[in-house]
């Protein structure tokens, strides 16, 4: 490691020490508050409260979305724009650090994505950004873009409409994951759109050929998609959840049905082939039943955009921060928190971080583990591969270069959307990882001040890759959350 970067380290160092305590305690607090998209208050005030009493300025509603915020530190040079997202999943509730499922509040929300590490990460990331500027030695201006909604209602897509991050340079993020990593691939494209059937209601038994049921509809239309499935390229998903079943009543036909569809495909422009399928099928469900059907445009967010100038110097700082040490205890909970997956998790596991290594051998470090961790940053390697999720942190990445690294909080294997997410993103474990990812960010956005032509390089490749052609996947009048 050269002496500037060891001692821009230890500075890093020296700053974070003080707010550690005070990030953590604001990491739980939102783990604890739990909400879920768009109804984020109580987090989005926990964080800008903090930021605004240590210098930050602040907007809040940003792009008109209630919990959408930016905290602003610095007057000139270039815009590094950290993401930080806060939102939780809906029941998922689950006590911390239990090595069981077991929930406080059954059915209530819980942070099993780990979204109350990754907002303040990013917060101690700001923190130790803004010291660092203050001495005044580098220009520089540093934004903490507040993301609502990144489960189910992508926030960042409808802030990237709203011309939010338009000023940004450079966008850095991170995820809480169970290794340590850069995120070099691709991501699918998706579209979420409200299929909401309206028939005629009769008694079911008296006068059933009065009735048109919306309900039928429903079902027509997803026997319909399923067989669908076989006619569309190998990477096409298609998921739903019927939102409104007609009521509880048997003896009535139901009038009125909804089904929420999400449609993932490669791109926004394959979604967009197979979403027009599925509306024939809606429609086709309509006709068989009589009924009538109504689309409403829910969300949808693009593809990935690995950038991977900003992925080198995240890999960098991986290793030159290195991975957390654990203490026996914590060796301890992980090894029973690792008994609670299944070997076909650990396996997909392994699957995945394979396809992160790309072409290097990793066997050796799933021998060596240190207990139900990997003892290695994952080596990193551009790949054209795509994940099989999606994430509204793509559509920054059309519009600003934007890099993405993975630190452990979990062990080895834990799969996202689960309890043993929401039990572990409570531990000192989780907190050595969201810490972990704050230098990364940190010491990142300190590389690219320092040599701003990593800047015009990272453009330049993002120039190439867009190539000017993106546009903004959500129809101009749809607002968020405006069919709940
Ligand atoms: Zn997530």
């Amino acid at each position: 490691m050269a002496v500037t970067a060891l001692a821009a380290m230890q500075e890093l160092e020296s700053y974070l020490i003080k707010y550690e305590q005070d990030i953590f305690t604001l990491s739980d607090r939102i783990w604890e508050i739990a909400e879920i998209r768009f109804e984020e208050q109580q987090s989005v005030q926990l964080l800008t409260s903090y930021l605004k009493a240590n210098g930050f300025e602040i907007e809040t509603g940003l792009g008109g979305i209630e919990t959408a915020f930016v905290a602003k530190y610095g007057t000139t040079g270039p815009i590094i724009g950290i993401l930080g997202e806060y939102d939780a999943l809906p029941g998922l509730n689950q006590k911390g650090g239990a090595t069981a499922r077991e929930a406080f509040v059954e059915g209530a929300n819980g942070h099993g994505c780990g979204h109350n590490l990754l907002g303040t990460a990013g917060v101690a990331a700001v923190m130790a950004l803004k010291e660092w500027i203050a001495e005044g030695k580098i220009p520089g201006q540093i934004h903490y873009y507040g993301c609502p909604a990144e489960e189910g209602g992508s926030g960042k897509t409808f802030m990237v409409r709203e011309g939010v991050f338009a000023d940004v340079d450079i966008a850095l993020t991170w995820h809480p994951e169970s290794y340590a990593g850069v995120w070099n691939r691709s991501s699918l494209a998706n579209y979420q759109v409200y299929f909401e059937f309206e028939g005629i209601a009769a008694h079911a038994a008296n006068s059933p050929e009065l009735g048109r049921s919306a309900l039928d509809a429903v079902e027509l239309m997803n026997v319909g998609v399923n067989y669908l499935r076989e006619h569309v390229p190998s990477n096409v998903r298609f998921h739903y959840a019927v939102t409104n079943t007609g009521g509880i009543s048997p003896n009535v036909v139901q009038a009125n049905a909804e089904v929420l569809y999400l449609i993932r495909g490669k791109d926004i422009k394959e979604v967009e082939q197979i979403y027009q399928r599925v509306v024939k099928i809606a429609e086709g469900a309509a006709l068989m039943t009589e009924t009538t059907v109504k689309v409403k445009f829910d969300k949808a967010c693009s593809n990935y955009l690995p950038n991977d100038t900003i992925n080198q110097l995240l890999y960098k700082n991986l290793e030159a921060v290195g991975l957390p040490k654990y203490t026996k205890q914590e060796l301890a909970y992980a090894k029973q928190m690792a008994q609670t997956l299944t070997a076909n998790e650990i396996q997909a596991g392994k699957n995945d971080v394979k396809d992160i290594a790309g072409g290097h051998n990793i066997d050796e470090a799933f021998l060596q583990m240190n207990g139900p961790f990997l003892n290695i940053v994952l080596p990193y390697e551009q790949s054209d591969k795509a994940m099989a999720g999606s994430t509204d942190v793509a559509d920054v990445s059309w519009v600003v270069p934007t890099a993405q690294c993975f630190t452990p909080c979990f062990v080895f294997g834990t799969p996202l959307h689960t309890w043993q997410v929401v039990s572990q993103g409570k531990t000192s474990i989780a907190h050595k990882g969201l810490l972990y990812a704050a230098k990364v960010m940190a010491l990142t956005a300190i590389d690219l001040l320092r040599e701003p032509q990593l800047i015009t390089k990272a453009k330049l490749e993002h120039a190439a890759q867009t190539n000017g052609s993106y546009v903004n996947p959500i129809p101009a009048h749809v607002k968020p959350n405006m069919n709940k």
